[in-house]
């Protein structure tokens, strides 16, 4: 199931997302006189309850009743899955090939930096640069959703706590992640997360081998695989529970894979009006376009 948040006119509203079709579960709920969560972070901590009440209750719904609620992609506007996650966590060097090409060690303990949930947009929304920004990058990722509290979770047992997968953009100011020596300013400026476009439920997603590729202006810059990731989803989640609670709507971002601008030779940051486009199969495309500012 692909669950998607997005504006419809003036109102805001969730539901599945069926190729070219969304379907709106709080207009689903009103129709039938069934009670289901109110929004998507509802729906996420309800969790494999609320995935399989809704798949039993469409299979009873009448076609036109399926119809009475449901819109055209084109005639929506998506948001980020999650406005306001309670966490959002990253992985640096998560992937032997970027690890590579940024002549890194490859890590034999994950290491986490934290991003601001002021940073997050979603598909189409764009990517502020502001005009002191110089060395700006993307880093197409796999981002897990967190749907239950987890704290000390096992690898066997881990993605139990994981409700599902989407895209993330963990777009860079390598000038400023380089001249601080961490990389809190350089990876926190406002649209700095863009995520979307969709979430992919935890049971429809295998994620050891999912092809991601990432293109700037229809050029291919990442082709990579998760394959290629040094911590898997099991052993990320295990991982971070060590350190800190995780939380329903907590998002953690896996790392990139080769191929950032920073790594090409010479270096290729983005401008004005460059368009980033990432596609992980299972999941979708997150598209984000880059409006330089005075800032
Ligand atoms: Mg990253």
């Amino acid at each position: 199931m692909k669950i998607a948040r997005y504006r419809h006119g003036s109102e805001e509203s969730y539901g599945i997302l069926d190729g070219n079709t969304t379907l709106s579960l709080p207009s689903l709920s009103r129709l039938l006189k069934k009670q289901l969560p109110p929004n998507l972070e509802e729906f996420i901590a309800q969790g494999e309850r609320a995935t399989e009440t809704v798949a039993e209750l469409l299979t009873k719904t009448k076609d036109v009743d399926i119809e009475k609620v449901s819109s055209p992609l084109n005639a929506v506007s998506l948001l980020a899955p999650i406005a306001f996650p309670p966490k959002i966590i990253c992985l640096g060097l998560n992937y032997l090939d970027h690890a590579a090409e940024t002549n890194s060690r490859v890590p034999d303990e994950p290491i986490i930096f934290m991003k601001p949930h002021t940073a997050i947009i979603g598909s189409n929304q764009k990517i502020i640069k502001p005009k002191f920004v110089k060395e700006l990058d993307y880093e197409g990722e796999l981002g897990i959703v967190i749907g239950k509290k987890t704290k000390n979770i096992g690898v066997k047992e881990a993605k139990e706590s994981i409700f599902g997968y989407t895209i993330f953009n963990d777009v860079s100011a390598r000038d400023f992640q380089f001249k601080d020596g961490q990389w809190t300013r350089g990876k926190s400026f406002d649209t700095f997360a863009p995520t979307g476009p969709c979430i992919t439920t935890e049971r429809q997603l295998c994620t050891d081998d999912l092809a991601i590729c990432t293109w700037v202006n229809g050029e291919r810059r990442q082709n990579g695989t998760t394959r290629n990731m040094v911590f898997n989803v099991s052993q990320i989640v295990h991982q971070l529970s060590r350190v800190m609670t995780l939380e329903p709507c907590d998002i953690i971002a896996t790392g990139t894979p080769a191929g950032v601008g920073h790594a090409m030779k010479p270096r290729r940051y983005l401008k004005h009006g460059d368009r980033v486009r990432i596609e992980i199969e299972g999941i979708g495309v997150l598209e984000n376009t880059v409006e330089e500012q005075e800032g």
